[in-house]
């Protein structure tokens, strides 16, 4: 099974329009969003949810006022200085380090795990995807890009379907290392800017010299700075990143998003050039 994962050294590079794009283009594929933070790819995909489950990360600690003696011994130990004066845990300084739990003497705190999201699996008009949704202010979106990446995988096993493409997070945080651990290869979609370039070299380090995944690269709305494209094209060649296509500045693009259209589904030259792309994409994941 292949894992072609897509990501970006920053958000609005146009990311989740090409793996929109790759979407409608590839066959016998489960699909995936693991930027849990902010995930964008349901609303090109308008998917139809089939199953919906929470997910939990960290506990929370919570005093039971009827068994509590008031020893004080938690609001002395806690380092976060989560618990007030008349015993009460505030859940939002609680980082669930389980040590009041542990020292109370009459065992009066509870400590349940916190819901921290959703995550769904949900039929699209271009195929199965896992999905999810990280509530406001939580963390663990690492764990969730994981859960999501595993769901996927027996998703594909289920159904006998040997490609799984993932839409990732931007940036070289924990959940992009939780998204291109493993994977069989990453695309990473940059544009024609210096900081274009240098999120391209971060998110390169990571995935390339880090964990040793073989990475491609598309420039997105090339034209819109030539000199920068081409100093991209080189910093590739360079440093033998395949770079698989130029896309050029389309206001199709953004129409197309607009109506929850993948570019593809449109009749325009950018789509032909996407398609192209994913060709070549198909056609290197198969060398892997
Ligand atoms: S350690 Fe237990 S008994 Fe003591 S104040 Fe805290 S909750 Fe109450
Ligand atoms: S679990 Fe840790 S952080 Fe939370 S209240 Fe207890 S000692 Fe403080």
């Amino acid at each position: 099974m292949k894992e072609l994962v897509i990501i970006s050294g920053k958000g609005g590079t146009g990311k989740t329009t090409i793996t929109a794009s790759f979407a409608a283009l590839a066959e016998d594929k489960v699909l995936a969003d693991t930027d849990v933070d902010a995930p964008d790819l349901h609303l090109i995909l308008s998917p139809d949810v089939k199953h919906e489950e929470s997910f939990k990360g960290g506990h929370y600690a919570v005093i039971n006022q009827e068994e509590c003696i008031a020893c004080g011994e938690c609001r002395k130990l806690c380092r976060f200085e989560a618990i007030s004066e008349d015993y009460k845990i505030n859940p939002i300084d609680c980082e669930g380090c389980g040590v009041c739990v542990h020292f109370c003497p009459v065992e009066a705190i509870d400590f349940p795990q916190r819901v921290c999201g959703k995550w769904f699996i949900s039929e699209t008009r271009f195929g199965p995807m896992v999905h999810a949704q990280l509530d406001i202010a939580q963390e663990n979106s690492g764990l969730l890009a994981t859960l999501v990446r595993q769901q996927a995988k027996n998703l594909a096993e289920d159904k006998g379907l040997d490609l799984i493409i993932v839409d990732g997070p931007p940036g070289i945080g924990c959940p992009v290392i939780a998204t291109v651990t493993g994977a069989s290869a990453v695309m990473i979609v940059t544009e024609p800017s210096p900081s274009g370039l240098h999120d391209l070299e971060r998110v390169w380090q990571l995935a390339f010299k880090h964990f040793g995944i073989p990475c491609m690269t598309c420039i997105n709305k090339f034209d819109l700075n030539l000199e920068m494209a081409e100093r991209i094209e080189k910093f590739c060649q360079q440093n033998n990143i395949a770079l698989m296509g130029k896309v050029p500045f389309d206001p199709k693009v953004t129409e197309a998003v607009v109506n929850g259209k993948a570019i593809v589904e449109y009749d325009t030259s950018t789509a032909n050039i996407v398609a192209q792309m994913w060709e070549k994409v198909y056609t290197y994941l198969q060398t892997l």
